[in-house]
C-alpha cells in the first residue's frame, strides 16, 4: 500500500475514532437545512448557491494547467445536504477515469471505514481540494489550489455541512490556512467559517 493511501486511511480512522469517543455514533441526514446566509466573503455570495449552480459556473474549467492533462473533471458526489463532508486532496488515476471522487483503493477503504460507523457513502458528500488529477499524482501546486479552492468553498456553502473531514496534508492545510504538519493537525476539531 503506498504512503498516500496509508496517510488517508490513518487520517480518517483517527478522525472517526475521535468522533466516536466524543459520543457521535452516527451522523443524521437532514432533508431540509436552513438557508440562512453565511458570513460575508468576497468569494462567497450571501445566499448559498445550489451545487448545480456551482457545477455550471465551473463548466469545462481551464482556470489552471491541470485541464491540459486531466481526462475528467471530478466535481464531487453524494448527499447535497450532507451533515458530513469529506474533502481529499485531488483525483487519482481511477477517479480521473471514472469522474468520481475516491473510487480507487483509498475510496474502497473509505467506504468500509464509513460503514464501520454506520454511514453509507451516499449519506455524505465527497470531493477534493482540486478537481483535476495532477500528472503522476504529484502534489497540487499553489496556483492550482488557488484557482480551484473558490469552487470548493462554494460547494461547502451550498451543502452547509456540520462536520468537514479533511483527508491528507493538502486538504487539512488548505482548509485551515496553515503550513503546520499533518501530525500536529490530525485528530483535532477546528472551527471553519467561510
Ligand atoms: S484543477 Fe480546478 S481550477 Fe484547475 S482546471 Fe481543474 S477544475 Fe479548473
Amino acid at each position: 500500500m503506498d504512503r498516500h493511501v496509508q496517510e488517508i486511511i490513518a487520517d480518517l480512522k483517527s478522525y472517526l475514532e475521535y468522533l466516536r469517543e466524543m459520543g457521535i455514533e452516527s451522523v443524521p441526514i437532514s432533508e431540509e437545512r436552513p438557508r440562512e446566509a453565511f458570513l460575508n466573503s468576497s468569494l462567497i455570495p450571501p445566499m448559498p448557491p445550489t451545487l448545480e449552480e456551482v457545477r455550471k459556473e465551473l463548466g469545462d474549467c481551464r482556470r489552471c494547467k491541470l485541464h491540459r492533462t486531466r481526462r475528467t473533471l471530478v466535481f464531487g458526489e453524494g448527499n447535497k445536504k450532507a451533515t458530513l463532508m469529506i474533502i481529499g486532496e485531488g483525483p487519482g488515476y481511477e477517479e480521473d477515469v471514472q469522474g468520481k471522487p475516491f473510487v480507487g483503493r483509498a475510496g474502497q477503504l473509505l467506504t468500509k471505514i464509513l460503514e464501520s460507523i454506520h454511514l453509507q457513502r451516499g449519506e455524505v458528500y465527497i470531493t477534493n481540494i482540486i478537481k483535476c488529477r495532477p500528472p503522476q499524482n504529484r502534489n497540487p501546486e499553489p496556483d492550482e489550489i488557488q484557482n480551484c479552492y473558490p469552487f470548493l468553498l462554494k460547494q461547502i456553502h451550498a451543502i452547509q455541512p456540520q462536520i468537514i473531514c479533511a483527508l491528507g496534508t493538502f486538504a487539512a492545510q488548505t482548509l485551515l490556512k496553515t503550513d503546520a504538519k499533518i501530525t500536529t493537525l490530525c485528530g483535532k476539531f477546528y472551527e471553519f467559517t467561510l
